[in-house]
C-alpha cells in the first residue's frame, strides 16, 4: 500500500482564512444590506504599472514570431533580469552580487518555502512568533517541526516573540537553532529592524554557524534611512544568509508571479562527514532539476519595473499605500486603539483593547462597523491580543473604514466593553 507523507496529516486545516471568511459570509448572509470593507487581506489593489503593461505586450508579440520566440530559458532566469536587479537594487547599496548568485522565480512563497529541502532533515528552526505562516508549515512537511502541542506550538521549533514588550524586535535564540528565519519588514506586525539590530543576528549567525533566511518580501516599502533594505548591508551577512524578494506587493505582480532569491557564493553548512558545502550549488541543482524558470514575457515585464518609468509608476503606488497605512493608524489612534507598524510595511498590527482576545475584536470591528481585519492569533500563539489591518485596501474604502472608526468613537462605546 502506499504511504502518504504523514508530516501532512499534522497540519492543521487553514483555519485562519478559512474561519474568517466563513464568519463573513456568515453575517452578511444575515445582514445582506452591510457594506463590508475588507481590510484583512495581503493582496494589492492597484493595478500593473504601464510600463510593466507595455512590456508585456512586447514580450507576447517576440512570442508570435520565429525569430524572436523564447521556449526554454534558463533555469536560473535571465540576464537582463538579473542584471537589472544587481545594478538596481543591490549596488547603490554598495552590494555587489555576481549573476550566478541570484536565482528568478515564480514566487517568494515557494522559495521560501522550498529552500529547507536544501538543508539537513533534522536541523532545528527558529522563527519569530507572529510569523508568516509558510515557514512553519513547510517545516512541518518535511518533518523537523515535531508535534504541535496545546498551547500551538511545535515542540522542535524554537519561538522568538515579538510582542510590545520587546518592541517586536526579537531577542537572540537562548537554544542554538540551526535556521533562523527572519523577515523585515515584518508580515504580520509591520514592524522593522534598525541597523544595529539586524546586525546583532548576524553576528549570532556567524558565532554560532546558524543559517538566516532572511525575508525581505516588503523593503520597498521602508520610508525611514535607518531600516536596511537587505541583509547585505550588514557586515559579514554574506557568509550566513540568503535573501528573498519579490515583485508582488513591489509592483503588483501577485497575480502575474515574479520574484528571485539571493544564495551569495560563502553561504555554507556542513555535509554528513562535517565538512562544509556551498549552498549555491545546491540551490543551483534544487532548481535546475525541479522548475523550469519563470516565463520569459513576466521577466521581460519585471525587468520593465526597473526602467525609469517603472522605477516611478511603482514608486507612486507604494506611496498611494503608504498613504493608507498612516490614514489607517491615526484613525485607529483616534479611536485610543495602541497601533504599531504602518511606518516602513504595508501592515498595521493593533493590540487588541480590553485584554480582549483578537477573535473577539474580530467580531466587534465585523458587526458593529462592517469591517473585516485578521486576527493576530492565527499568525501564531504570540499574535493572541493584536490585529492586522492592511493598507491595500483602495483609497476609498480605506477612508471609509475611518470614517466609520471615527464616527463610532472611542473603542469603548463599539467594542461593547
Ligand atoms: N513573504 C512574505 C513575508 C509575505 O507576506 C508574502 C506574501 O504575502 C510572500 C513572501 C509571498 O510572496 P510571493 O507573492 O512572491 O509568493
Amino acid at each position: 500500500m502506499v504511504h502518504v507523507n504523514d508530516n501532512y496529516l499534522k497540519l492543521p486545516g487553514s483555519y485562519l482564512f478559512s474561519e474568517i471568511s466563513r464568519r463573513v459570509s456568515a453575517y452578511q448572509a444575515a445582514h445582506p444590506e452591510a457594506k463590508l470593507i475588507r481590510l484583512g487581506i495581503g493582496d494589492v489593489t492597484q493595478p500593473l504599472p504601464p510600463a510593466v503593461i507595455r512590456a508585456l505586450h512586447e514580450a507576447v508579440d517576440e512570442q508570435a514570431c520565429a525569430k524572436t520566440f523564447k521556449g526554454y530559458g534558463p533555469e536560473q532566469g535571465y540576464s537582463f533580469l538579473i542584471d537589472a536587479i544587481r545594478e538596481h537594487d543591490f549596488l547603490p547599496r554598495g552590494i555587489e552580487l555576481s549573476g550566478d548568485e541570484i536565482f528568478i522565480s515564480d514566487g517568494a512563497k515557494c522559495d521560501v518555502a522550498n529552500f529547507q529541502e536544501i538543508l539537513g532533515g533534522d536541523s532545528v528552526v527558529a522563527v519569530t512568533d507572529p510569523v508568516y505562516p509558510v515557514y512553519v508549515d513547510s517545516n512541518v512537511m518535511a518533518g523537523r517541526a515535531g508535534e504541535l502541542g496545546p498551547d500551538g506550538r511545535w515542540s522542535r521549533l524554537v519561538y522568538l516573540p515579538c510582542t510590545a514588550e520587546n518592541n517586536f524586535i526579537p531577542a537572540l535564540p537562548e537554544k542554538r537553532p540551526d535556521v533562523l528565519y527572519l523577515c523585515f519588514p515584518n508580515n504580520p506586525t509591520g514592524t522593522t529592524l534598525k541597523y544595529d539590530e539586524l546586525a546583532r543576528f548576524v553576528e549570532y549567525a556567524r558565532e554560532k554557524e546558524c543559517l538566516i533566511l532572511f525575508d525581505a518580501a516588503y523593503e520597498a516599502f521602508i520610508q525611514e534611512d535607518d531600516v536596511p533594505h537587505s541583509i547585505y548591508e550588514i557586515e559579514g551577512a554574506r557568509e550566513v544568509a540568503v535573501e528573498f524578494r519579490s515583485f508582488s506587493k513591489t509592483a503588483g505582480f501577485t497575480g502575474l508571479r515574479c520574484a528571485f532569491v539571493v544564495v551569495p557564493k560563502e553561504v555554507r553548512a556542513r555535509d554528513a562527514q562535517n565538512t562544509l558545502r556551498a549552498l549555491n550549488p545546491l540551490w543551483n541543482r534544487r532548481q535546475t532539476t525541479k522548475y523550469n524558470g519563470c516565463p520569459y514575457i513576466v521577466q521581460k515585464a519585471a525587468a520593465a519595473v526597473y526602467t525609469k518609468e517603472g522605477q516611478a509608476q511603482i514608486r507612486a503606488a507604494i506611496d498611494g499605500y503608504m498613504e493608507n497605512a498612516a490614514l489607517i493608524r491615526t484613525g485607529l489612534a483616534e479611536s485610543g486603539l495602541q497601533v504599531y507598524g504602518g511606518v516602513n510595511a504595508p501592515y498595521i498590527w493593533l493590540k487588541t483593547p480590553g485584554d480582549m482576545d483578537s477573535w473577539t475584536f474580530f467580531e466587534s470591528l465585523l458587526t458593529r462597523l462592517g469591517l473585516v481585519g485578521t486576527p493576530g492569533a492565527g499568525f501564531g500563539p504570540s499574535g493572541e491580543g493584536y490585529f492586522r489591518l492592511t493598507a491595500f485596501g483602495g483609497r476609498e474604502n480605506t477612508m471609509e473604514a475611518m470614517r466609520r472608526i471615527r464616527e463610532a468613537g472611542h473603542w469603548s462605546v463599539w467594542c461593547g466593553k
